[in-house]
């Protein structure tokens, strides 16, 4: 007698089958998408390598029986990729909680890795609001960032583009050592393409409005929404006992990004998240921030240009004339030495104004939104 999945195998056998398979392609992920560090105790930051399509920083914590990880990266080979680097590197203890501080698809798209890895013992925990624009924006969003003809949101990779790009640099390469870095490039966005042509989201299966707090022997865990900033459902996960707040994209170390923001409010949240107690900041990119200096930084650099856009706009000028009155060297939040390098760091100066255009572009689109 041959028993099917329904007549013979408890719900229990076919979820440990699954983590073994999980175990078993995880065994095989990739170990080096991510640089792990420790920031406390228990509190451990992956610092995503460069890809040719980008993965979100993510912060682990480790809790007396499991743990939780916050954030999911763009893909789910990407999330079962960390998932190996955190049995080799850090703990066989089980991922028992996801957070996803935002909705993005850079820190949203990778949470299949997770279910799969993990079966139905793991909760993904999220804002309501950031479980509602998954479920509304996760899909179509990337179906233009995979289409050639697509018009992909601008946090988004127009694959197809980015290819024919790659491939034409390729086959116009001078080194073997270019040829191969192109080559490298190539297959990267082939993969991503071939990986999430068949995308369905994974969504949030915990939600709350303010606060959710996971209360261990090794820890507390508050996940927290403190307001509207980089999207309309932000939240950060702090630790008071280690001092960790993990931010997601509200406070990064790169220029933020705006195309999805609330540019009035984002100052007002991070001084609420301010006030918590903590002296490593664990954003979505960049590197780990030590005290609220950068925070600060960041905080008064979006406020300085939320007002100055506000005030063009008030005055009628349009959004070119706009970015013509605010070039680089006018941003007073830029003189503050630490803050001006780390966000111009790579960049020269034509490429900063450019990248600090489109923000103003963004706050220009943004002010007023309900
Ligand atoms: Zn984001
Ligand atoms: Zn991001």
């Amino acid at each position: 007698m041959i028993l099917g999945p329904t007549a013979g195998a408890s719900l229990l056998s076919l979820a440990s089958i699954r983590a073994a398979w999980a175990q078993a392609s995880s065994a095989n992920a990739p170990t080096n998408l991510f640089d792990i560090q420790p920031v406390a105790e228990d509190a451990y930051f992956a610092f995503a390598r460069p890809q040719a399509v980008a993965n979100c920083n993510a912060t682990i914590f480790v809790n007396w029986a499991d743990v939780l990880v916050v954030d999911a990266h763009s893909k789910p080979s990407a999330a079962s990729a960390l998932i190996a680097q955190i049995r080799k590197q850090i703990t066989p203890k089980p991922v028992r909680y996801l957070v996803d501080t935002h909705f993005h698809w850079d820190h949203a798209q990778g949470n299949a890795g997770y279910r799969e890895a993990f079966g139905q013992d793991l909760k993904i925990i999220s804002s309501a609001a950031t479980r509602k624009l998954e479920a509304t924006l996760l899909a179509p969003r990337l179906q233009a960032s995979l289409d050639p003809h697509g018009l992909p949101f601008s946090s988004q990779p127009h694959i197809p583009v980015l290819l024919d790009d790659a491939r034409k640099q390729l086959s116009a390469a001078h080194s073997a050592q270019q040829r191969a870095a192109l080559a490298e490039r190539v297959r990267q966005l082939e993969s991503f393409a071939r990986e999430m042509r068949n995308f369905h989201p994974e969504l949030p299966t915990v939600t709350f409005d303010k606060s959710y707090v996971i209360r261990d022997r090794a820890h507390d865990l508050h996940i927290e929404f403190h307001g509207r900033a980089h999207t309309a459902g932000d939240v950060v996960v702090y630790c008071p006992q280690k001092h960790v707040v993990a931010t997601g994209d509200m406070v990064i170390g790169t220029l933020p990004f705006l195309g999805d923001s609330y540019p009035k409010e984002w100052p007002i949240t991070i001084d609420s998240v301010a006030k918590l107690d903590f002296n490593r900041v664990c954003g979505g990119h960049g590197n780990v921030g030590h005290g609220k200096q950068r925070m600060m930084d960041q905080r008064n650099y979006i406020e300085e240009l939320a007002e100055r856009v506000e005030n063009g706009k008030t005055a009628g000028l349009s959004l070119a004339d706009i970015q013509k009155s605010i070039p680089v060297s006018s941003i007073k939040a830029f003189s503050d030495d630490d803050y001006g390098r780390l966000v111009s760091s790579g960049r020269d100066l034509s490429s900063m104004q450019q990248a600090v255009d489109t923000n103003i572009e963004h706050i220009y689109t943004r002010l007023g939104q309900n």
